[in-house]
């Protein structure tokens, strides 16, 4: 037995990541199984993983408890639920999806879908900021990032983190905030956590850039990767709808405790979050795990694949923008 493998078994989870009860993949993406496995043993091989990870003699507290990590890894995500079964499809997406999430229109009739419903965002009022950026294109709307001085987060920034991608995508994934890595280089899910995410969405044949718009709820870095405060939050969520308005994405994946619940507006516990699909705008939400959460909690690796399998089956419900 290996090292990798003796690690993992110590550990006490399967060496692949291997999806369970997971839907038949198109036949034309016969790499997916080796991305699938790539990712455990990139997972398996992270020193980040191996420092902070569960002790052999207490795996299953150490997994739950998400509180015992350090600060400089600390996830923005926590299993506060049991196990749960895997789920190939879930039941709550058969019924219907609200027409009025897009604007132009569908050349496919889409699947229904049963979107769990999220608090309405206050309403914007004329000439007010939130309004003011309700209406900025997609430059207008980075110059004003880039300068923002609206909260106390901009004092200690590097840089403003706007997000990443095709602005076309059908696909987003929303984060929490820039973290050191991220503050330095100006792009969201960069170091080890951003080559795990890269390995998630090669593994549901996405790729960073195409088809896939990243962004984080807040734009600058939080000082320590503390949590965001509810008045940053406040004021730097105008700034993610504005450009998930412009995305019009098929689909959201919202990654990590944090940014489901400033997205979905509750204090639902992501345990209780994920399996279900969610609506913001109109627009399905799916939520799984942080990757720095995945990175130091392998368990949780095929909770996140049954997370992504969803999120396809989803996407696929939604049909292909027009
Ligand atoms: S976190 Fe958002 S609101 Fe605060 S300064 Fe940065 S861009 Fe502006």
């Amino acid at each position: 037995m290996n090292r990798r493998a003796r690690f993992l078994e110590v550990l006490g989870v399967s060496e692949e990541w291997v999806p369970r009860h997971a839907p038949a993949l198109p036949q034309d993406r016969t790499a997916e199984p080796d991305v699938a496995a790539d990712l455990a043993a990139d997972v398996a091989a992270e020193p980040v993983a191996a420092a902070v990870a569960a002790p052999p003699e207490a795996p299953a507290a150490a997994a739950g408890d998400a509180a015992m990590a350090p600060p400089s890894v600390r996830d923005r995500a926590g299993p506060e639920a049991a196990p749960r079964p895997p789920a190939e499809i879930h039941p709550e997406i058969r019924p219907e999806i609200r027409p009025e999430a897009r604007t132009e229109p569908r050349t496919e009739a889409p699947p229904a879908l049963a979107l769990a419903p999220a608090q309405p965002a206050m309403p914007a009022s004329a000439g007010s900021r939130e309004a003011v950026i309700a209406g900025l294109d997609w430059a207008g709307l980075e110059a004003r990032v880039s300068g923002c001085t609206d909260c106390g987060l901009c004092d200690r920034r590097t840089q403003t983190v706007f997000g990443v991608g095709d602005r076309q995508a059908e696909w987003m994934l929303v984060g929490e905030a820039p973290g050191e890595n991220e503050d330095k280089q100006g792009e969201p899910f960069v170091g080890v956590a951003g080559k795990l995410l890269d390995n998630m969405l090669a593994a549901v044949g996405l790729a960073r850039g195409r088809n896939v718009f990243i962004a984080n709820v807040l734009k600058c870095r939080p000082p320590g990767n503390r949590n965001p405060e509810p008045d940053e939050v406040a004021q730097c969520e105008p700034y993610l709808r504005r450009q998930i308005a412009l995305v019009q994405p098929r689909l959201i994946v919202v990654l990590g405790r944090f940014a489901a619940q400033s997205l979905l507006r509750t204090t639902t516990p992501i345990g209780k979050l994920r399996g279900s699909v969610h609506s913001y705008e109109g627009i399905p939400v799916v939520v799984t795990y942080h990757p720095a959460y995945l990175l130091r909690t392998l368990s949780d690796k095929a909770r996140a694949w049954e997370d992504l399998c969803l999120a396809r089956e989803v996407h696929a419900r939604a049909g292909a923008k027009a």
